[in-house]
């Protein structure tokens, strides 16, 4: 078998004072710092952002919204007044998102542009033109999205309508600085929907069309430590060594998907997270047994897969993520807000290119629709 595997993003892992002195060593750049204040209280930045900013010419962005959008994009080439060199983004994966979307519209900047203009450029792709190869320092705060480590950013259509995404290999973070001690006050329901995403790529990354022996291991290391870690964690979430093993979890699983791409429970989530604003996390991973299910004939090595899990089939997976969620969300539609009604809608906008093309069987709208009908 012949394949590719890249590893493009240095990783870093450190603890908040070695994070603060690799901050202070930065000087002379011109800074798009994405980084909101409760996030710099929660990593106790203040003095040294202050010296940062002394040091080096900053624009800074206070306010990240839950999936950016092409809005939230010129927000942030309003607020810079000079083209950057270097970005750092410290936050969830829609910070990071967000610096991938104004790094790749940063062509922008100095000419004119509106809401408008942003949007047909990443619907056109017409932002690969300017390859505008920046720095980028990517710092997830949650243990789940992965996005320090892949090429590409979500961004929402402003009026909710479709989930878009900029997408090239110079957006890739040129390094992820991964701070385990950070997520240790990570709230319950964003570590169980973290760590629900995390589990979702690592095992969608495992039956990709894309899949390789590199990135099954990864998959495979990432399922277990998963799968060990998140009922601890949830557990007693003040235990550093269990965000710890979620982190490298999370990263394992990047790293895989990184290089093959997520499948069809990414692309069902997209509308259900876009329309009925479902948390990126359990929209995945409400399908993932029932995806599982359709995939189960095609996935290679697919009894590897189930020892990862360390259990004998797929209705025994189902239980344990259930227990994971118990007494935090019921991981069904209709706990979500989603009724039947609006399965149909929810069918007809679930087919996104380069994920539900790359499920290693074909689904139909009807086997969409049977697997959202089988979790509502
Ligand atoms: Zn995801």
């Amino acid at each position: 078998m012949n394949f590719n595997f890249d590893l493009s993003t240095k990783i870093r892992i450190e603890n908040v004072s070695g994070f603060r002195e690799y901050l202070e060593m930065i000087k002379n750049h011109k800074v798009l710092l994405i980084l909101s204040k409760t996030m710099e209280e929660r990593f106790q930045l203040s003095d040294c952002i202050k010296i940062f900013e002394k040091e080096n010419k900053c624009n800074r962005i206070l306010k990240v919204s839950p999936n950016p959008t092409e809005k939230d994009i010129k927000n942030v080439l309003d607020t810079v007044d000079v083209k950057f060199d270097l970005v750092v983004a410290i936050g969830g994966g829609s910070a990071i998102d967000l610096a991938k979307g104004a790094i790749a519209l940063s062509y922008c900047i100095g000419e004119n542009y509106s809401e408008e203009s942003i949007l047909e450029s990443i619907v056109n792709k017409e932002y690969l033109k300017y390859k505008n190869v920046i720095e980028f320092v990517a710092v997830p705060t949650t243990a789940g999205t992965g996005s320090e480590v892949t090429k590409w950013g979500t961004i929402w259509q402003g009026d909710h309508t479709k989930k878009l995404s900029v997408e090239a290999d110079w957006l890739a973070p040129t390094s992820a600085v991964i701070i385990p001690e950070v997520t240790v006050k990570m709230p319950i329901r964003l570590t169980l929907s973290s760590g629900l995403d995390a589990l979702s790529h690592a095992t969608e990354s495992y039956w990709s069309k894309k899949s390789n022996p590199i990135s099954r291991e990864l998959s495979k290391s990432a399922i277990r430590l998963i799968k060990e870690y998140l009922p601890k964690v949830i557990k007693e979430p003040d235990q550093y060594e269990y965000r710890e093993k979620m982190c490298y979890g999370s990263l394992f699983a990047g790293l895989a998907f990184a290089n093959t791409r997520t499948t069809a429970c990414h692309s069902i989530s997209y509308p259900l997270t876009m329309k009925h604003g479902v948390e990126h996390g359990f929209a995945c991973a409400v399908t993932l047994t029932e995806v599982m299910k359709y995939n189960q004939k095609e996935i290679i090595e697919y009894d590897e897969l189930l020892k990862a899990f360390g259990m004998s089939n797929i209705d025994e997976i189902k239980n344990w993520i259930d227990m994971q969620c118990s007494g935090i969300q019921e991981l069904r539609l209709s706990a979500f807000g989603v009724d039947k009604k609006d399965i149909e809608d929810v069918v007809q906008n679930t087919f996104t290119t380069g994920r539900m093309d790359n499920n290693p069987v074909d689904l139909s709208i009807e086997d969409v629709r049977d697997i959202l009908i089988k979790v509502k």
